[in-house]
């Protein structure tokens, strides 16, 4: 049977490289290509950007990227194993592949980059989750990628969408929808997978805002919002009593009421808190001893 690039069908590619899948480092393989140039479609015209894969484990969704038109994909492995099978890949696409052996989480590879750069990745769902907060934290925005197009465990796809009232609604979804354009592009069941994991999947593409939806300071939102959301169930005025002075004060200012609890508070309430938090701070430390 033909494959989108006329080289071997993954399955052959897995028993040739012996690529067993390896549970403690979450290998739960997409072999179907059509279903990875489908997740690569969703990535955006590929064309004209550098892709940043981590986790590429035997290179099915590298092969995706590839044949959907990404002018260069520099891949990210931290199983040595897998390396010769995306050596193959590299070889039938010259100038196209560059392989990089390594933890994700201890590498910066932006400097191999040449924008504008799209983020793509089927990883296990706890060290994806770490990146994702990386990638939407640094210092300076805008980041160095335009977009995200990311696996995730459909619950935790959720919460990076979920909106205020909602059960999956928090600091994930304030962060998320502050700096991007967050939506759910496909849903996966575990049959996809092999070998199948125990729970649903879900595709999220990430579009970067060139400036935050609402002016708010990253670390005084940071700290706000998990203050508001370690004591979900409580009222404001309780949950935010480490902010110091009079918070109820604070809320009403900026329209909130004090007897509300965290998730009933909107993107827009919660970085106006912030840059009422931040005001405050300010006054405070300009203000004679
Ligand atoms: N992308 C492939 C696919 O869709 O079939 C493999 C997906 S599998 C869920 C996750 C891959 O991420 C594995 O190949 C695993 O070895 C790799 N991986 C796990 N942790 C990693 C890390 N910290 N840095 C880089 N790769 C990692």
């Amino acid at each position: 049977m033909g494959t989108i690039d006329g080289l071997p069908p993954l399955r052959e590619v897995i028993r040739a490289h012996d690529l067993v899948a390896k549970k403690q480092l979450g290998q739960n393989f997409l072999l179907d290509l059509n279903l990875t140039a489908k997740i690569a479609r969703m990535a955006g015209d590929l064309s004209a950007c550098d892709v940043l894969e981590v986790g590429p484990g035997p290179g099915g969704l590298t092969r995706g990227l590839l044949a959907e038109g990404a002018r260069r994909v520099l891949v990210v492995e931290k199983d040595p194993r897998c390396v010769p099978a995306l050596e193959e890949i590299a070889a039938a696409h010259p100038g196209r592949v560059e392989i990089v052996l390594g933890d994700a989480l201890d590498l910066d590879l932006t400097g191999r980059l040449t924008g504008p750069i799209r983020i793509v990745a089927n990883l296990p769902y706890n060290v994806g989750t770490e990146l994702l907060i990386r990638w939407l934290s640094p210092k300076v925005w805008p980041p160095f990628w335009t977009s995200l197009t990311l696996m995730f465990q459909k619950e935790v796809a959720e919460r990076i969408v979920a909106k205020p009232k909602g059960e999956h609604y928090g600091r994930l979804a304030l962060l998320s929808q502050w700096r991007t354009d967050a939506k759910i592009v496909m849903h996966l069941p575990p049959e996809a997978f092999t070998p199948a994991p125990k729970v649903h999947s879900a595709v999220v593409h990430l579009t970067r805002l060139e400036v935050p939806r609402f002016d708010a300071e990253a670390g005084v939102l940071s700290r706000v919002t998990a203050m508001a959301f370690n004591q979900r169930r409580k009222m404001l005025r309780s949950s935010l009593k480490g902010l110091g002075g009079d918070v109820e004060a604070l809320l009403t200012d900026v329209g909130i009421a004090p007897t509300a609890r965290a998730e009933e508070i909107g993107l827009e309430g919660f970085c106006a808190l912030a840059r009422a938090v931040a005001r405050r701070d300010q006054e405070r430390a300009a203000a004679p001893a």
